[in-house]
């Protein structure tokens, strides 16, 4: 996934997800990147109003009539501290699988 399409993505879930406690838009300055790897991505998010945190999982399917839609996981992720967020980042820098895998309940 490139730069361009991430920020296409971004745009979109701002749209489409607001901060689950506050109902707020999450603003560009709150969103990180924190992995991306074929058509999925993972994003995390941190509330400026009410810091409540997200991550946010996206797969990007192609519906064959030039769009592509956009399936989005958000979890709530309240009590994760920023080293938690750097955990996460470094582990999946070296992360090559199925995030779907990673999302499921049974990891739960
Ligand atoms: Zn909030």
């Amino acid at each position: 996934m490139n730069y361009t399409e991430l920020k296409e993505i971004v745009r979109h879930i701002k749209k489409m997800v607001p901060c689950s406690n506050c109902n707020r838009k999450f603003n560009n300055d709150t969103i990180h990147v924190l992995s991306s790897y074929n058509h999925e991505a993972l994003f995390h998010f941190n509330c400026s109003h009410c810091h409540n945190q997200l991550i946010v999982h996206v797969t990007v399917s192609d519906t064959g009539d030039d769009k592509s839609k956009l399936s989005i996981h958000a979890k709530n992720t309240h009590s994760i501290s920023q080293n938690d967020v750097l955990d996460m980042h470094n582990f999946l820098n070296g992360f090559k699988g199925d995030f779907r895998k990673l999302f499921s309940p049974e990891n739960h």
